[in-house]
């Protein structure tokens, strides 16, 4: 009889993944975690009894929350990750050669420690980089320091329970466009809309306190389920966004590496938005 694990995320609706094998489990000072394998998803990382990312779809979300905002901002040379302990944001940033420097906010060392050890096709070396500046912190008191100036800040933290609860706040967010040079992008991972309608919503309407420019873009992550996943976007240069697809095929073919969801037209079309998910943002 085979064992199942619950993602418990959602109020009213749960998913369950068949377990082949657990292959860590343990309960940090800040969360509870467990890696296990499925015959669909691969290794499967799981906190608070919530999907964080899998072997088999962490490409899409990964390579939307990083070359959207690297490519269309075009001049990106230092990058502010916050949570992100799995690697995966780290090392598809890592993979612009234009970028300098990553300061990586992460409170739970030991989500760093197992996915190094557990989740290698994920992080894979991205972690000895020597670009890299790994900060074991709040990402909330990192950026209440207000020091730093980064060009595009990612925050891929759990969602606003428990310790990520912080990062979704209206002072999180002022502090970290303080962290950001003039012209600098932050984006956000901001849940499925169409079960977390909230969440997006209060992002969104507080970047639009902040920012010229604030919204959200799509992608869709089978294993983050319920339709397309929203990253929230902010910046206070508008122009962006507005980044032809042909000069974004240029930067990217520059860039010289491959990918398996983005492309220019994926990242042109990701900001369409449907009709309810517009009436969401209002
Ligand atoms: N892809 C996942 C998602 O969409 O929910 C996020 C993955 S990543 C594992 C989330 C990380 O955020 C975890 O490593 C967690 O420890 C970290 N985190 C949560 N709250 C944090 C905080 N206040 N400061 C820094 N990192 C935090």
């Amino acid at each position: 009889m085979a064992d199942w694990v619950e993602e418990k995320l959602h109020k009213h609706f749960r998913a369950s993944y068949e377990v082949s094998r657990v292959l860590y489990k343990e309960t940090t000072g800040h969360q509870s975690l467990v890696v296990f394998e499925n015959p669909t998803f691969g290794r499967m990382l799981s906190l608070d009894s919530v999907t964080q990312t899998t072997e088999a779809d962490e490409f899409i979300y990964h390579e939307m929350l990083t070359h959207v905002p690297i490519l269309a901002h075009g001049r990106v040379r230092r990058v502010l990750i916050v949570g992100g302990g799995d690697g995966g944001m780290l090392e598809e940033v890592l993979k612009h050669k234009s970028v300098e420097h990553v300061t990586m906010v992460e409170i739970d060392a030991g989500v760093v420690e197992f996915s190094k050890k557990h989740l290698p096709t994920i992080c894979k070396n991205a972690f000895e980089d020597p670009r890299l500046n790994l900060v074991i912190a709040d990402g909330a008191e990192f950026a209440a320091r207000r020091t730093g100036d980064f060009d595009v800040a990612i925050i891929d933290s759990t969602d606003p329970m428990g310790p990520g609860e912080v990062l979704f706040t209206a002072e999180f967010y002022a502090n970290t466009k303080a962290c950001l040079t003039p012209g600098g992008v932050i984006v956000t991972q901001n849940g499925v809309p169409f079960m977390q309608a909230a969440e997006l919503k209060g992002t969104v309407t507080r970047f639009r306190k902040l920012f010229a420019d604030a919204g959200c873009y799509l992608c869709t992550v089978p294993s983050y389920v319920g339709g397309p996943m929203a990253l929230g976007w902010g910046t206070d240069d508008a122009s962006l966004r507005k980044v032809s697809e042909e000069e974004l095929d240029r930067r990217f073919r520059a860039a010289g590496f491959d990918t398996r969801y983005y492309t220019p037209a994926v990242h042109k079309g990701a900001f369409a938005l449907p009709r309810y998910i517009l009436d969401i943002l209002g």
